[in-house]
C-alpha cells in the first residue's frame, strides 16, 4: 500500500474528524533506527515518511521535513547518527504535501537553513498547501506557508561543500514534484542515487479533462521518460515503501553487502507504476 494513497483515503475522514493529518497512518509518526544508506546519505526519517540527512565539512542537506510532528523525530535522528541538528543549511523536498514539506516552517526557524523548491511547487508552498491543485480546498491537506529562497529549475544543482544535488522535475503527482539525484563514494567505488519524488497517481486525480492542472497526463509522461533515463544504482524514495526501505534495512550486516544497491529494483519500481499510470490513464479516457 503506498502512503500517499494513505494520505488521501484519510481525507475524507480526517474533514470529519477535524484533526491533524498525522493521525491518518500510524507509521507516518512511528519512530525507524536512523541509518547510513551509502557515503554520505543517511535515512532519518520515520516508519513511513523519508528524511534523508546528506552530510558535508560545510554543513548538512536535509530533504523532506514531513509533518510539524515528525520535526522533533527527525532532529533525534540527526542527533543519535552523531550530526548537529543546527548544521543543517539547505532544506528540500519531493514535493509539496503537507506529509512531506509541513515541517518545513520550523525547521527553517530552528536551523536557519535555506529552502530551496522547484518552481512550480513554491506557489503551493508558499500559500500553505492553498494552491494545490487537488487538495487546496481540503483544510486538513494545509500546513505552515513557508517562504522559499531559492526556486529551482529542472536541472539546477544544489552545492554544499563537496556535495552536489541534481533537482529532476518529475511532475504529475504536484506540479514541481522533484526527484533528486546524487553521486556518491562508498569504500573507493561511486555510486549513482535516485530519490524518487512521487510518480503515484493519487485517488481522485482527474487525468483526463483537468481544469485545474490540464497537462497532468503529459506531466507524467514526461515524469516516466525522465525516470527511466537516470542511472541508478541505489533506489530510495518520498515513502520508504517505494523501495521496500524495512526490508532493505534488515539486511544491514557489517561487512556484509549493501542492501540499498538496487539498480534492478528501481527498473522495475518504474516500470510497475508506469503501468499503473498507464491503466488509470486508459479507465479515465472516453471510449471511442
Ligand atoms: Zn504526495
Amino acid at each position: 500500500m503506498r502512503k500517499d494513497f494513505w494520505f488521501v483515503i484519510a481525507l475524507p475522514l480526517l474533514c470529519l474528524a477535524g484533526s491533524a493529518a498525522a493521525q491518518s497512518d500510524p507509521a507516518w509518526t512511528e519512530p525507524f533506527p536512523p541509518h547510513r544508506v551509502i557515503g554520505n546519505v543517511y535515512y532519518v526519517g520515520s516508519k513511513g515518511l523519508a528524511s534523508y540527512l546528506i552530510t558535508s565539512r560545510q554543513g548538512h542537506i536535509l530533504i523532506n521535513s514531513s509533518l510539524e510532528s515528525s520535526v522533533p523525530l527527525i532532529k533525534d535522528s540527526v542527533e543519535k547518527l552523531g550530526f548537529h541538528f543546527s548544521d543543517i543549511k539547505i532544506l528540500l523536498i519531493s514535493h509539496a504535501h503537507g506529509d512531506h514539506c509541513a515541517g518545513s516552517a520550523r525547521i527553517k526557524e530552528m536551523t536557519g537553513a535555506k529552502y530551496f523548491v522547484m518552481d512550480a511547487d513554491v506557489p503551493v508552498i508558499e500559500s500553505g498547501g492553498r494552491a494545490d491543485f487537488q487538495y487546496g480546498a481540503s483544510s486538513n491537506a494545509l500546513f505552515p506557508p513557508t517562504k522559499v529562497d531559492r526556486a529551482l529549475h529542472d536541472g539546477d544543482e544544489v552545492r554544499l561543500g563537496d556535495t552536489v544535488l541534481i533537482a529532476h522535475l518529475t511532475p504529475g503527482h504536484t506540479r514541481g514534484t522533484t526527484t533528486w539525484t546524487t553521486r556518491v563514494s562508498d569504500s573507493g567505488k561511486s555510486y549513482d542515487v535516485v530519490i524518487v519524488g512521487s510518480p503515484n497517481v493519487n485517488p481522485g486525480y482527474k487525468l483526463v479533462g483537468n481544469a485545474q492542472y490540464p497537462q497532468i497526463a503529459q506531466d507524467y509522461e514526461r515524469t516516466f521518460n525522465v525516470l527511466k533515463t537516470l542511472p541508478c544504482d541505489v533506489f530510495l524514495g518520498a515513502h520508504g515503501d517505494y523501495y521496500g526501505m524495512e526490508a532493505k534495512f534488515a539486511r544491514i550486516k557489517p561487512g556484509g553487502a549493501n542492501a540499498f544497491i538496487d539498480g534492478e529494483g528501481y527498473k522495475r519500481y518504474v516500470a510497475e507504476r508506469e503501468q499503473a499510470f498507464r491503466e488509470e490513464l486508459k479507465r479515465q479516457s472516453p471510449r471511442p
